[in-house]
């Protein structure tokens, strides 16, 4: 089967590969749709921390954003699964300490992650195989553009609770990418007012797009009182400024990563009585995800910009803009696609 793999720093292509097989308690997905994010441009870049710690090495099958069908089971698997529509963690803990017992599997220390860490493949391929435990049922009403978008989606429904507003409450969310605007999107359907901000008039023409009407620079920030301030930039001060603008009592949640540290003085969170959050993995917020794309209450399909064959993925991770993306941040990749 074909599959994109990374053998180094800025280096990949598509590769022929095995196809896996169902081993016990696993499952084979045809993948019907994968996205492409962050944290793979950071693999392909040599950037991403795990490299460095031992945790990830090349080469690297990518890939942790999808959905696709079952087609084989192995031992021990209910052959029911065969053919469902299905979306996948991508945090695999190894089900026996102290952490996975307490339902935080997503912070195992001994956890593999799909296309990511500890030489799991991912899903930039035509198959992958994955625990059947770490699978979830796709209504039909989750077409394969939704079905991708889960696992962003559940790191930012995670955000938004994580903010505790609602009706009446003020929110700031900074970083207008994919997991920024998804964010806003689950604060919105929440009742909250939402204000977004980014770096760059481009990012912020797309959120008003989206009709985020309240989307402003750091320079022209207004002096409202927030009640929450969601961090999901990349921007190595803007953690200290989510304390800095959020109201006394109020919440302050990151979920943004920096390439270097993030400074903030605690005796601020101390001084005006906030409540600090950091948020790893969409894991715990997988099923309400899907629940809430399934009703309609939120509908992220205007966050991807294209989509693309497996071919085009070096282009993508390369940071090139596939024809008619226009400024929409999600690139999927659809593996039936041959360019
Ligand atoms: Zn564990």
């Amino acid at each position: 089967m074909r599959a994109f793999v990374l053998t180094g720093p800025e280096q990949g292509a598509v590769q022929e590969v095995p196809v896996p097989s169902a081993v016990a308690g696993e499952a084979v997905v045809d993948v019907e749709r994968a996205g492409v994010c962050g944290t793979d441009v950071e693999l392909f870049t040599g950037e991403m921390a795990y490299l460095h710690e031992g945790h990830s090495s090349y080469p690297l099958r990518i890939g942790h954003e999808w959905c696709g069908t079952v087609s084989a089971v192995g031992e021990g698997v209910d052959p029911g699964w065969v053919g469902k529509r299905v979306m996948g963690d991508t945090m695999l803990g190894d089900g026996t300490c102290r952490r996975c017992e307490r339902g935080r599997q997503h912070v195992c220390e001994r956890r593999q992650e799909v296309g990511i860490r500890d030489g799991r493949p991912g899903a930039l391929a035509e198959k992958l195989a994955v625990p059947v435990s770490s699978l979830h049922v796709l209504p039909d009403s989750v077409d394969p553009v939704l079905g991708a978008l889960v696992e962003p989606g559940g790191n930012a429904l995670r955000a938004a609770r994580a903010a505790a507003v609602g009706e009446g409450d003020r929110v700031l969310v900074m970083g207008p990418g994919t997991i920024g605007l998804l964010t806003a999107m689950f604060l919105r359907a929440g009742g909250a007012e939402v204000h977004l901000m980014g770096a760059t008039e481009g990012s912020l023409e797309f959120a008003r797009s989206l009709g985020f009407g309240h989307a402003c620079t750091q320079d022209s920030l207004p002096g409202l009182p927030f009640d929450a301030v969601v961090d999901a930039s990349n921007a190595e001060h803007l953690p200290a400024l989510a304390v800095d603008v959020v109201e006394p009592g109020g919440r302050v949640v990151y979920i943004g990563l920096s390439g270097g540290p993030s400074r903030v003085d605690t005796r601020s969170l101390v001084l005006k009585d906030i409540t600090a959050v950091g948020v790893l993995s969409a894991s715990p917020g997988l099923g309400a995800t899907i629940e809430a794309y399934a009703s309609g209450a939120v509908d992220p399909r205007p966050l991807v910009g294209a989509t693309v064959g497996l071919d085009a993925v070096g282009a993508v991770l390369a940071g090139q803009r596939p024809e008619g993306a226009g400024s929409a941040p999600k690139i999927h990749i659809d593996p039936s696609l041959r360019q």
